[in-house]
């Protein structure tokens, strides 16, 4: 069940705070904490961060908490009081205890049509056994997302970009992986180029150097990614942003989906077809994840 703690302040808007109220408080995972006319659940409307936590260090929390703030910007929501959602996710990474892995999720929603204030809660967990997927790699498939690669500059009303709770469709693109017997999916731009996974972002290695599309292709500003370029300084690797269609991606010599939760997980198979990876470069690579303190 885990940890939960709803957030009493979730904005900065002084005007939209209960007067009185503490910041947050601990509640009941198990019991029901949210009205049914909340726009969360009745328009997937409000945004959210997954952050990991290894041996009791949430990881990458200030790109996190940006990103979280980004995302609301991008949706018209009031801004996040950041340092009181930072004290909330200490406080449940605290109350989970000392597991080796857990995740930390941080929601905020528009609250309940015409209250004009957001819901927010933060609620953690241990997580899954990803050692498979890091170690052995992921078969994964390519899938047209539909949207071109300027869709963020010419249609911000699509929010690619933002990391809001309307997940579906990211769900439904996995289950059409597993339906053609893989793993997980690179979503293309409608005009042929590589975006990102439903759930992660893409690095690739080329000789000495690991690379990435660029945010500005209507993707998240993956916070994994943004430690592993710190993994390739340590490893005197060179990285760089790169506009890769599919076919190149076969040309590649490793393929990465990076996440939160996961870490690093190879692609072993790639539109059916087998390709290699560095195991060894793989290896110190999610070593440098998990023990990320920051
Ligand atoms: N892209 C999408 C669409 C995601 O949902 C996620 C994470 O859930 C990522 C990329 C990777 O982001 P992060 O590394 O911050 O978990």
């Amino acid at each position: 069940m885990g940890v939960l703690v709803m957030i009493n302040r979730p904005s900065a808007d002084a005007a939209a705070h209960r007067p009185g109220a503490p910041d947050f408080e601990e509640a009941d995972p198990a019991s029901p904490q949210l009205s049914v006319l909340d726009l969360a659940a009745t328009r997937g409307d409000g945004v959210f961060e997954t952050i990991a936590v290894g041996d009791g260090y949430p990881q990458a929390l200030d790109h996190h908490l940006r990103r979280f703030a980004s995302s609301a910007s991008m949706l018209d929501l009031p801004s996040p009081d950041l340092a009181v959602w930072r004290r909330a996710i200490l406080e449940v990474v605290d109350k989970l205890g000392p597991l080796p892995e857990a995740t930390v999720k941080a929601v905020m929603s528009r609250g309940i049509e015409g209250d004009g204030r957001p819901t927010g809660w933060v609620h953690g967990q241990q997580s899954p056994d990803h050692t498979r997927a890091r170690t052995e790699g992921i078969a994964v498939v390519t899938l047209d997302r539909g949207l071109r690669h300027d869709v963020e500059r010419t249609s911000p009303w699509l929010l690619a970009g933002a990391k809001t709770l309307s997940y579906a469709v990211n769900r439904a693109a996995i289950r059409e992986a597993v339906r053609r017997g893989a793993d997980d999916v690179i979503f293309i731009s409608s005009d042929g180029f590589v975006l990102e996974g439903p759930t992660s972002s893409l690095v690739v290695q080329r000789g000495d150097t690991l690379l990435t599309p660029g945010i500005e292709l209507g993707i998240l500003d993956g916070t994994t990614l943004g430690s592993v370029f710190d993994f390739a300084a340590e490893e005197g690797l060179r990285t760089g942003y790169a506009m890769l269609t599919a076919e190149q991606l076969g040309e590649m010599d490793s393929l990465w989906l990076v996440s939160s939760g996961r870490h690093a997980a190879p692609v072993h198979t790639l539109d059916g077809v087998p390709r290699p990876f560095d195991s060894e470069l793989n290896l110190r690579m999610n070593a440098f994840l998990s023990r990320r303190q920051e």
